[in-house]
């Protein structure tokens, strides 16, 4: 008997026959011996739809108050975990739902992009131990003050693995509408491959540069709390082999495989939720990036990249990327605070770019990626404006009309491809 989290996301939540489904596949491994513990995401579409209602009464995001935003956006988890425990039932399996505030799942202020602290695992493992299935809200959870939170978008991951430690899970299981990690987004490439394994520090890189497959903070706590972690489909027939379904998707692992032969790159990451800006002619003086950034910190915007050119007749170009949503607020401090106190010329912001990343453990002992990657981006007419790299990874910021071209072209250079299929004649 093994104790699992089942971690479901909206697409898999999203209309009743799915949650049925949903309802037979857990059913399944509660037969097959193993303690279930559920973690949904609300059904596709709903928290847009929720957070959509919240911009049509007030359209400027920036003036909503975000505890309000958590209020609502909450919502949606909630209908699913209580459709789910009546699917559950439904079909003769004891259950319970549980919203984050009930476990309680208590995590700090910081609305909608709130950090979990602790998770009381007593409520969950007395219904577990009296034969229920438990069914816990994704994405959300209560601070201090007794107010709900949420954990910033895709944050369903990082409450089930969250859960998973907390409860010592045997295994964690992230039921998705893909079969598993794959080389690169299968939307954008459909030759991309689907990994057996992935070590989590490949994933944590793919997961920060913008792979939407698993939310970063799951990464980090599955491993700060070696969580077995397994990303898998969850369009599977629900009556599939307990066996195979087990041991199917993507496993990730927290040892290199000394046996396997490492590929250089295991994966093309990119993401569309990038803006650049630069501040043209800004005087090159000691305390200047200090001076530009520490205001853009205060503010509360993550800054990524940060580029600052060599100096000609005392002045430099200073740029760096931001969240796109961020960039309207960057743009607000940098004119009215930045600009007159260190005296740029102007500042330039661009929403047009994107980011797009080679990830890739091999690099460490590999010589000559980088090159390959800038050689292959010129080829294909795509001009490079920032770059940066880490011992795994490098990133580069381009215009994003070419994300796609991008994206399949370094996919084929550092042969990431499917196995060409031997055509029958
Ligand atoms: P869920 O609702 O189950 O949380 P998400 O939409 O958040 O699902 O994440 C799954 C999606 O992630 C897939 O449909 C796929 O388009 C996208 N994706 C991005 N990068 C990858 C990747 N490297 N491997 C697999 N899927 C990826
Ligand atoms: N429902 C939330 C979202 O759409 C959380 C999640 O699905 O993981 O972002
Ligand atoms: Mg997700």
């Amino acid at each position: 008997m093994a104790l699992v989290v089942h971690k479901y996301g909206g697409t898999s939540m999203g209309s009743v026959e799915r949650i049925q489904n949903v309802a037979k596949r857990v059913a399944k491994w509660v037969k097959a011996g193993h303690q279930v513990v559920v973690v949904p995401s609300a059904m596709s579409g709903e928290t847009n739809r929720l957070l959509g209602l919240a911009k049509d009464i007030n359209p400027d995001a920036g003036d909503m108050s975000p505890r309000e935003l958590d209020a609502i956006a909450s919502t949606g988890e909630q209908v699913s975990v209580g459709l789910l425990s009546i699917a559950l039932q439904a079909i003769g399996q004891d259950a319970v739902s549980y919203a984050g505030w009930q476990v309680p799942i208590k995590t700090n202020s910081a609305f909608t992009k709130a950090r979990i602290e602790s998770i009381d695992d007593k409520r969950i493992r007395a219904d577990l131990e009296a034969g229920r299935v438990v069914i816990i809200t994704g994405f959300q959870g209560v601070d201090v003050n007794n107010n709900i939170t949420t954990l910033g978008r895709g944050g369903s991951d990082t409450s089930a693995v969250a859960v998973a430690a907390a409860i010592k899970a045997d295994e964690c299981l992230i039921y998705t509408d893909v079969d598993g990690v794959y080389t690169t987004d299968p939307r954008v490439e459909p030759n991309a491959r689907r990994l057996d394994k992935v070590t989590f520090e490949e994933m944590l890189e793919m997961a920060s540069l913008g792979s939407k497959i698993l939310q970063i903070r799951s990464v980090e706590f599955a491993g700060k709390y070696r969580v077995k972690t397994r990303v898998l489909s969850s369009l599977t027939p629900h009556d599939l082999d307990i066996n195979v379904e087990a041991h199917s998707g993507t496993l990730i692992t927290f040892e290199e495989d000394e046996t396997m032969e490492q590929a250089i790159i295991s994966g093309i990451a990119f993401s569309r939720d990038e803006a650049k800006i630069t501040l043209m002619q800004v005087p090159d003086t000691p305390g200047v990036a200090f001076k530009i950034l520490g205001p853009i910190a205060k503010a509360n915007i993550d800054v990524d990249m940060i580029i600052q050119n060599q100096s000609t007749n005392g002045t430099t170009d200073f740029s760096f990327t931001v969240g796109r949503g961020e960039l309207k607020k960057a743009m607000e401090v940098l004119e009215t605070e930045v600009k007159p106190a260190v005296g740029a010329q102007q500042v330039i912001g661009d929403a047009n770019v994107c980011k797009v990343s080679a990830v890739g453990i091999g690099m460490r002992s590999h010589v000559g990626v980088a090159s390959l990657m800038f050689e292959t981006l010129a080829k294909s007419g795509v001009n490079i404006q920032m770059i940066s790299t880490s011992e795994i990874k490098i990133s580069v910021v381009i215009d994003d009309k070419y994300l796609e071209l991008a994206v399949r072209e370094l996919h084929k250079v550092f042969d990431l491809e499917q196995e060409a299929q031997v055509e029958s004649v």
